[in-house]
């Protein structure tokens, strides 16, 4: 369903599914800096509390992880959350003709 790492293809390769009504706006992003930050801010902690190491390996560490599980969660979620919102039918608010 991607065309490029996060772009959104037009269609389904496999059932021809038209994804123009496909999204998923800041909410992979939101998700990811969530979950990201939890898991490498609370490895930091503990390697510091455990450790006490100096800051340069707090970064030799740190910085790449923080890349590896950003982008590595980045396609998995921008998927689940537009197959979220085909099954929910979810769309933008709209008022009511009167
Ligand atoms: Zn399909």
């Amino acid at each position: 369903m991607f065309h490029g790492f996060i772009s959104v293809a037009p269609k389904c390769d496999v059932c021809g599914l038209d994804f123009a009504f496909a999204d998923a706006g800041d909410g992979p992003a939101i998700f990811v800096m969530l979950i990201a930050g939890f898991i490498v801010v609370g490895a930091a902690l503990g390697v510091e509390i455990a450790y006490e190491p100096p800051f340069w390996v707090h970064l030799l560490i740190f910085l790449p992880l923080t890349l590896v599980v950003c982008l590595g969660m980045l396609r998995p979620l921008k998927g689940v959350l537009i197959a979220l919102q085909y099954r929910n039918k979810a769309e933008q608010g709209r008022l009511r003709d009167p």
